[in-house]
């Protein structure tokens, strides 16, 4: 079974902007795949559809299924739980004062008790390597470490599914290597919309371009991004790491 199914997902804004206009493809379980695409390509919108957040499409016309199960009004929470989204920027996702309380937001709402909670606590801070944290105030954090805390808050509610929107704009180099770290170390099926391209050539053996609502490509990430016209037509561009690295290298 899929962990995640589109099929001919179309989205129009109210304003009569056309965000998606015939989307399909399918995830299985585990894959890790990146969503590439100019700005205004429909990547947010399209992973805004997985857990239900555009509320005129949660009427179960089966555009959008998770592990085979059509979102609909009434399995909303469960899909949910499903399915754990980190926002683009952390301090949309941050409303606790210390980094324990928001952490263990997500698994107190599941009606876990406090032992669970903080045993799903402690397990997430460790998968974000910030084991400690538990006391500090989420606003006195750096960037990276927000958006660790963030990730922490969704892994707690142990999801089967993990959508990222770009985890790594406005990090500097380290926290981009070590956001790498730690995604690359969670077993969770993964679609990650990203401008950065070496983290999709890293972390995700597959990717799909976007442009204009569009499905354009859909494939090995490091054929598509080698691909110099594709990337160009796109608003992409060829990653310098893919100047060492040839399509028959890459065994991930
Ligand atoms: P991306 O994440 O790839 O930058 P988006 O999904 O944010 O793309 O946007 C897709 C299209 O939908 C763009 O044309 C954008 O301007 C439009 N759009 C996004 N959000 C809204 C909104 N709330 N109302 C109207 N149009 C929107």
């Amino acid at each position: 079974m899929n962990a995640i199914e589109i099929r001919q997902l179309k989205y129009r804004y109210h304003d009569g902007t056309e965000a998606l206009r015939g989307l399909s493809f399918t995830v299985a379980p585990g894959e890790c795949v990146a969503l590439l695409g100019p700005n205004g390509s429909g990547k947010s919108t399209l992973l805004q559809h997985l857990n239900g957040i555009l509320p005129e499409k949660i009427l179960g016309d089966g555009a959008v299924r998770i592990a085979g199960e059509a979102i609909g009004t009434q399995n909303l929470e469960a899909i949910r739980r499903q399915v754990g989204l980190v926002f683009q920027d952390p301090d949309d996702q941050l409303f606790c004062p210390t980094v324990e309380e928001d952490v263990a937001f997500g698994p107190q709402q599941l009606g876990l008790s406090t032992a669970q909670v903080t045993a799903r606590v402690q397990t997430a801070l460790a998968q974000v390597g910030l084991t400690g944290f538990e006391h500090r105030s989420t606003h006195h954090l750096s960037h990276g470490e927000k958006r660790r805390v963030c990730l922490a808050g969704v892994l707690a509610c142990e999801p089967a599914v993990l959508v990222l929107d770009e985890p790594t704009s406005d990090l500097d180099p380290r926290g981009r290597r070590e956001f790498k770290a730690v995604l690359r170390r969670l077993p969770a099926t993964k679609l990650i919309a990203t401008h950065d391209l070496e983290l999709a050539v890293e972390l995700c053996p597959r990717a799909i371009i976007l442009d204009q609502g569009r499905l354009i490509a859909d494939g090995r990430t490091v054929e598509l991004l080698a691909d110099e016209a594709l990337m160009l037509a796109h608003g992409l561009e060829r990653p310098h790491i893919l100047h060492h690295l040839h399509p028959h290298d890459h065994h991930s």
